[in-house]
């Protein structure tokens, strides 16, 4: 099992970086937003997994005076690279049961993220009809995750750090019983078992899409001061997405 927080910034590329602060630093005065505004700021956000298209949806959600184009560039489309053939295992901790770098900030960000995205998809399609239909019939299962000890090693380690879990995430130690009236007939070489009833396992494709549809109808709902567009293009080096 991976450990599942999704990377929110690893490959996408601002070109006019030294814009950003002026959507998205907390202390954003009225004067910098009173900076005439007439061309939108247009950003390129390099590749259509987990990373660009969180990227997306936070540039969109910057102060609605701002006018923002937003080109998301991938090869392949939404989730044409590692992103859209995870497992999709969604909780805040390493395989070994500890908490990630910045992980509690990391899993609230996700759940927000994840409802975001099924938000959107429970509401038709503006062009496309029935939104069954785009996502079938599961983006999360909120069902937990169990994991069995493998080796002794593993076992105190991860008994260590289940005691160190996020509330807001727990960490449960089930003997054999516990575990297998959870999996019938699971194997369990130790007799011994985590479970994490808060995490989830998310159809990558399915999420992907669907927030996507929310960056979209986050820009419709801006009455022309935001846009998005996918773009589906190599892009050999970087500078190829400078301004004009
Ligand atoms: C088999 C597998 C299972 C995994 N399971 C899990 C899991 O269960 N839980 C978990 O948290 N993580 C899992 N991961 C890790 C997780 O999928 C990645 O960390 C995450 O998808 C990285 O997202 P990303 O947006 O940074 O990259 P990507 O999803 O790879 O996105 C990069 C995008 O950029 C595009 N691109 C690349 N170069 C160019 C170019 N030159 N021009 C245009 N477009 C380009 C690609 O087409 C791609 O769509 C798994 C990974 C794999 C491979």
């Amino acid at each position: 099992m991976t450990n599942a927080v999704f990377h929110p910034l690893s490959l996408s590329v601002w070109p006019r970086f030294s814009e950003f602060p002026r959507c998205f630093t907390s202390s954003s005065s009225s004067a910098s937003l009173s900076i005439p505004n007439r061309t939108p700021l247009r950003y390129a956000v390099l590749g259509a997994g987990f990373a660009g298209i969180f990227v997306a949806w936070h540039l969109l959600k910057c102060p609605k005076e701002l006018r923002l184009s937003v080109d998301v560039y991938d090869e392949i489309g939404i989730g044409g690279g590692a992103s859209g053939v995870s497992g999709g295992l969604l909780h805040p901790y390493s395989p070994k049961g500890k908490l990630l770098w910045h992980g509690a900030e990391c899993w609230r960000e996700c759940l927000e993220l994840l409802n975001v995205a099924e938000t959107a998809a429970s509401y038709p399609p503006a062009d496309k009809g029935d939104s069954n239909e785009s996502f079938g019939n599961f983006m999360v299962r909120r069902r937990g995750i169990l994991r069995p000890a493998t080796n002794a090693k593993t076992l105190d380690l991860m008994s260590d750090n289940a005691r160190n879990c996020l509330a807001s995430c727990v960490v449960e130690t089930v003997d054999k019983d516990g575990a297998q009236n959870l999996v019938p007939n699971l194997c369990l070489p130790l007799k011994c078992a985590f479970y994490l009833p808060g995490a989830m396992n998310v159809n990558p494709q399915r999420y992907l899409q669907a927030l996507f549809l929310a960056c979209q109808n986050s820009a419709k709902a801006s009455l022309g001061m935001k846009k998005i567009t996918l773009v589906k293009k190599s892009i050999d080096d970087v500078l190829e997405l400078e301004g004009e």
